[in-house]
């Protein structure tokens, strides 16, 4: 069942949102050769408490940090520890943020220091795909036209779009119905209504889509070629004037 969100409810959705996207933000900052992911996720977990937020997936299923940090050929669900960033890595930061009821997440990529051209352009295609994907979060939209955003852009360019994860609903709960892949054929699958919040996350990576969970730690997923993976992620509301980015600046349309 979709969970339509009142504009009251979205409106709290929003000051939520506004602290999971500062948070990030201040973490960007923060990401530099030297820093460990535990140090992030430090950063961030004091940071959501004095903003008046809960991290979300501290204790989710077990999960033991505030945050998912993934470096590099890790797609999502790193769990912080003493890995030291370098120059060259990228790094993928995710939060979620409960505010009054309602969660919001949110994750970016970033590179410590300088990257090749390469990297440069995953980064860059990652954040086109959300910003395809935003586009579409439109009244009489369908499903499928918001993955299909996501892999015409990825697939254009020659990367790959992850499969096995998805995009999905949020609200109450951090993982609401439906799931959506970033994939899709436009016109197809439900509509689009007013009042429905999503988590859009492109997953997206230099080489193939296939993927690998740590048999170490059970959480993290690689991609399973080793090929570098980017993850950018918003909250956004489909309202009666178009999308809202809930983890953006809260103007409709805007990150
Ligand atoms: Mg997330
Ligand atoms: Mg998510």
């Amino acid at each position: 069942m979709i969970v339509r969100k009142s504009k009251s409810e979205l409106e709290t959705m929003r000051e939520g949102g506004r602290i999971t996207s500062a948070c990030l933000k201040m973490l960007a900052d923060n990401v530099r050769e030297g820093v460990t992911t535990k140090d992030l996720d430090r950063l961030a977990e004091e940071f959501i408490y004095d903003h008046g937020g809960k991290p979300e997936f501290k204790g989710y299923q077990g999960f033991p940090a505030s945050i998912c940090a993934s470096p590099n050929s890790m797609i999502v669900h790193g769990i912080p520890d003493s890995y030291t960033l370098k120059q060259g890595d990228i790094i993928s930061l995710d939060v979620g943020v409960r505010y009054e009821g309602f969660v919001t997440d949110s994750a970016t990529t970033v590179a410590v220091g300088e990257v090749g051209r390469e990297t440069e352009g995953l980064l860059e295609t990652t954040r086109r795909c959300l910003a395809a994907a935003t586009e579409q979060m439109r009244a009489g939209k369908r499903l499928g036209d918001v993955g299909y955003a996501i892999q015409s852009v990825a697939e254009s360019r020659g990367y790959g779009v992850v499969r096995d994860l998805v995009s999905h609903g949020v609200g109450r709960a951090m993982h609401e119905d439906p799931q959506i892949p970033n994939y899709g054929d436009p016109g197809t699958g439900f509509r689009l209504l007013p009042g429905m919040t999503f988590a859009i996350e492109p997953m997206i990576t230099l080489g193939s889509y296939d993927i690998s969970i740590s048999e170490l730690d059970g959480w993290s997923i690689y991609t399973a070629d080793g090929s570098l993976a980017a993850h950018f992620e918003h909250t956004i509301a489909v309202t009666e004037n178009g999308p809202m980015i809930l983890t953006g600046d809260g103007v409709p349309g805007a990150g």
